[in-house]
């Protein structure tokens, strides 16, 4: 008799350690394919037909239609930036031929003997073909940063250079206007894209000149734990607390500048910059006082 108990309880002991065996092998096999889609979705080449749906637990097929709905989407988001692509490049291929047209045949025809009325006019049709192409310049740019097209090669690079070259830039132009531009030496070093940080810092302090008519523009920078702050301050005209927050906006200029030209797209396009590269722009302002723009930019 109890043989046969026990006879009874290794078979039950081995239908158990079976069964055990047979789900952990399921378990197994399931977590196989379950990292088999996610593998395949991460590499980009997911593809419904690679799976057997008959064999999916209500697991997989959730996983499974998620993991198709997101490669859709995703090639979709793809194609559609390869069309703003292809729409930016065209513009910008197209129209570089007519403008520097326009601008060659203005330069010709200023150095005919003109009356000085016809003069006059040539050089306005000069000044708007030159801001034709800052304008189209700046919106591909801008058109690029926004989309994700433009690709930041960040690369530890000295502050001082950065001020030190905006500041030879600028000089002549602060001269001009009988304001002074200057930086305090800075050994400090930031990893970013150079190109690009230059091309922010400078519509920065581009604009300080422009928008000062006494006094100056001063650079000066400053170690964070993670960032490097560059301020710009000048003792120009000022920025309304209304005003500051709007003045990152495209094409926003304020109403007090409207003797001064531009077009509103250099403080938007350097924050897209410095954004894109990881850091951030803060101001602050006094209207009638001055400005100061503070540029954060990840450390070297
Ligand atoms: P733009 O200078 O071509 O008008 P920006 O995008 O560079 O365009 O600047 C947007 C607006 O912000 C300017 O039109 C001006 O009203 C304001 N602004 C920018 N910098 C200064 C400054 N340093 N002082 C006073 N106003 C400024």
């Amino acid at each position: 008799m109890e043989i046969y108990i026990l006879i009874g309880a290794v078979i039950i002991a081995l239908g158990a350690i079976g069964f055990a065996v047979y789900e952990h092998i399921k378990t197994r096999k399931l977590m196989n394919s379950l990292s088999d889609m996610i593998d395949s979705a991460t590499e980009g080449n997911f593809e419904e037909t690679t799976f057997d749906e008959s064999m999916y637990s209500l697991l997989e097929s959730r996983l499974h239609e998620y993991l198709a709905s997101s490669s859709l989407s995703a090639s979709k988001v793809k194609e559609e930036k390869e069309k703003i692509n292809t729409l930016i490049s065209d513009i910008s291929h197209q129209t570089k031929t007519p403008i520097a047209n326009l601008l060659l045949y203005s330069e010709l025809l200023s150095e005919e003997d003109l009356s000085d009325s016809s003069k006059e006019k040539v050089s306005a049709i000069k000044t708007q073909s030159e801001k034709l192409k800052f304008l189209i310049d700046s919106l591909v740019k801008m058109s690029r940063l926004e989309n994700g097209l433009m690709t930041f090669v960040p690369e530890v690079s000295s502050v001082e250079e950065l001020l030190e070259s905006i500041t030879d830039s600028l000089s002549a132009r602060a001269e001009a206007k009988g304001i002074t531009i200057s930086y305090e030496p800075a050994d400090l070093s930031i990893k970013c894209d150079p190109k690009w940080t230059y091309e922010a810092v400078f519509n920065i302090a581009d604009n300080a000149v422009k928008y000062t008519n006494s006094g100056g523009v001063k650079m000066s920078a400053m170690e964070y734990e993670l960032f490097v702050r560059i301020d710009i301050e000048d003792t120009g005209m000022g920025i309304s607390e209304e005003d500051s927050a709007k003045v990152f906006s495209r094409f926003y200029r304020s109403r007090e500048v409207s003797s001064e030209e531009g077009v509103g797209i250099g403080l938007c396009l350097a924050r897209e910059i410095i954004t894109g590269e990881g850091g951030y722009i803060r101001l602050e302002s006094s209207p009638g006082k001055g400005s100061r723009f503070s540029v954060y930019i990840p450390k070297g």
